[in-house]
């Protein structure tokens, strides 16, 4: 493809929208546009891309035996009603109705849609188990959209949803997809990391995230320094604590702490460590108001909370409604005497003595507070977020913290939605039996903007080969007609190989052409200047390194063919 023909609107500016790597180069390299928030335009480079890392998937996808199928973007509301979604998946579901008044969304997912194509289809445990997957344009509508493709509300997924005749069955499907992402992602040259997930608003009994390690990550991740432990912080377990006190309860003291709200303050003024301080988070549920306790050192899992709750949502609970439950100001908040508010405590908590609470009261702190005596705690569990250094669940050593991005998701589903929308087919006795499901996303436009987020240097882009726009960028440093020849041939040569070629026939200064393709990011640069070309030489130069060598035409296929050999293959 000759540059002059194509849309490649690079930008020299800084846009200023932009927040991470990858969103700032996209643009910059005239990959996409946005055209409202969190909905973007795929340039002509940018869908090079796409379709890459699609057909990257796609082959995985099939060679694991799933089979594509393509189902639509709006569904209508009955389908999601049936699985009780419909209220359930709140404002990022975007509804809209027909003209007739029907109610309808843009699917976020298609568990709905799946469910009942094969309720209808299938009768028989002969025709499972079933791998259906499809590559296709969802719509979520986010709440904060932003980092360019990374969270959109519009953006493309490869979903796949297995059915199974039992558990058993289910699970070989589950480790078949679970190996299937493995080698996707290895092959779009990406360093990640499958971690255990929690399973979120989609439910189910167990799923692993799949994690591109990048510091720019959304997801915090804790794995073991010893062992395969994995796991997205919603989920990692943490151990009861080992250590014990032999202090012995001191009377419980109210102080003054005049304008001594957050940990710091009150530690600094108390002169104590975060370990003897209790923070009480207030928070909201459906139905009431909770008190959760942590040590002043450790952070909620409101995940936990949820599930130990058995509700859907929380929210911590507003000023006004602290201010109404504890008779004092955000800051001041703690168990002691706090009334008709049930008192749930992480298993840390349980393990300490003499410890300073809010007082209810403003501008007041207790010290030497006690659970066994000045309060009830309803319960006592893993309530907090896993961190650094904390022991592996497992029992094997200590863990670690990275920040990874989510580019993939499998989830074991079990009868969540066959349940509900009763999906069933005859065993071989001729029972109704309930078939058992799993589901598997993968975002695509995220996968690729995190390839960025690994790959690039102050340049711009540097593509893992496989899921590069072009091989080779072409660049002629003149207009004569001894470069211009050089270039064709070499063009058609490399072309006539498969090797995709960008040629950059503008008649624009060579700083203009390099700069634009260290940008781009394509794997080798291919550069024909006046002088090499007397001499008969042309510069092969790798994206990568910028280790540039000189070579004759004649050498140029094969060079070339040696160094995509070497970055990470198709
Ligand atoms: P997140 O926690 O990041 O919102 P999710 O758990 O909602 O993701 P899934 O429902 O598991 O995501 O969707 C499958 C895959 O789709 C994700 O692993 C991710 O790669 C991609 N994805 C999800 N939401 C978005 C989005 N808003 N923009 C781009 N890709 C997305
Ligand atoms: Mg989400």
């Amino acid at each position: 493809m000759r540059t002059s023909q194509m849309l490649i609107p690079t930008l020299r500016e800084e846009p200023g929208e932009a927040e991470t790597v990858s969103h700032r180069l996209m643009l910059r390299a005239g990959m996409i546009r946005k055209v409202a928030a969190g909905i973007y335009t795929y340039l002509p480079l940018g869908l090079r891309v796409i379709r890459k890392v699609e057909a990257i998937i796609r082959e995985e996808m099939n060679r694991a035996g799933a089979q594509e199928l393509l189902m639509p973007i709006a569904s209508p509301a009955e389908l999601w009603r049936e699985t009780g979604r419909w209220d359930f998946y709140g404002k990022e579901l975007l509804r809209f109705k027909d003209r007739h008044e029907r109610d309808f969304c843009l699917g976020p997912t298609h568990e709905e849609v799946i469910t009942d194509l094969i309720r209808r289809e299938v009768r028989s445990y002969r025709q499972l188990p079933l791998n259906c997957y499809q590559i296709q344009t969802k719509f979520r509508d986010e709440i904060r959209p932003r980092f360019g493709l990374m969270r959109g509300r519009e953006f493309i997924m490869k979903d796949a949803y297995s059915f199974d005749r039992d558990e058993a069955g289910a699970t070989v499907s589950y480790q078949k997809m679970y190996d299937a992402y493995h080698r996707i992602f290895t092959r779009c040259g990406l360093t990640f990391r499958a971690v255990e997930a929690d399973t979120g608003l989609i439910g189910g009994t167990s799923s692993h995230e799949f994690m591109v390690l990048a510091d720019t990550g959304e997801e915090t991740i804790l794995y073991a320094d010893q062992g395969t432990y994995a796991a997205n912080v919603e989920r990692a377990e943490v151990l009861p604590p080992t250590e014990t006190t032999t202090e012995s309860p001191r009377p419980l003291r109210k102080v003054p702490t005049p304008g001594a709200r957050t940990v710091e303050e009150v530690t600094a003024l108390l002169k104590i460590a975060p370990q003897q301080l209790v923070k009480t988070m207030l928070y909201r549920t459906a139905k009431d108001t909770v008190a959760v306790l942590v040590r002043g050192d450790h952070e909620v899992n409101e995940i936990k909370v949820k599930k130990l709750l058995g509700v859907v949502e929380i929210e911590l609970a507003s000023p006004d409604k602290v201010a109404a439950v504890t008779g004092a100001p955000v800051g001041f908040a703690g168990p002691v005497g706090l009334r008709g508010t049930r008192i749930l405590a992480d298993q840390a908590v349980k393990a300490l003595r003499n410890f300073v609470v809010g007082g209810n009261e403003t501008d007041t702190h207790y010290v030497d507070a006690n659970w066994e005596r000045d309060f009830a705690v309803e319960q006592f569990a893993d309530l907090r977020n896993a961190r650094a250094g904390d022991p592996s669940p497992t029992g094997q050593g200590r863990l670690r913290v990275a920040r990874g991005i989510e580019v993939g998701h499998v989830f074991m589903l079990g009868a969540k939605y066959s349940q509900s929308m009763k999906a069933t087919f005859l065993d071989p006795q001729g029972q109704e039996t309930m078939a058992v499901m799993g589901c598997y996303g993968i975002g695509v436009g995220r996968t690729a903007a995190s390839a960025i987020e690994q790959n690039h240097d102050a340049k711009g882009i540097i593509w893992p080969a496989p899921i590069a726009p072009f091989h080779v960028h072409l660049l002629p440093l003149s207009q004569s007609a001894a470069v211009t020849e050089a270039t064709r041939s070499l063009y058609d040569l490399l072309t006539q190989a498969g090797i995709e070629v960008l040629w950059d026939d503008r008649d624009e200064r060579a700083g203009v052409k390099f700069n634009d393709a260290d940008l781009i990011g394509a794997p080798c640069h291919l550069i024909v200047g006046e002088k090499g070309l007397a001499q008969g030489l042309v510069e092969l130069k790798r994206r990568k390194t910028g280790e540039a060598t000189r070579l004759p035409q004649d050498q140029v296929l094969t060079q070339v063919q040696a160094m995509l050999a070497n970055l990470p293959k198709t």
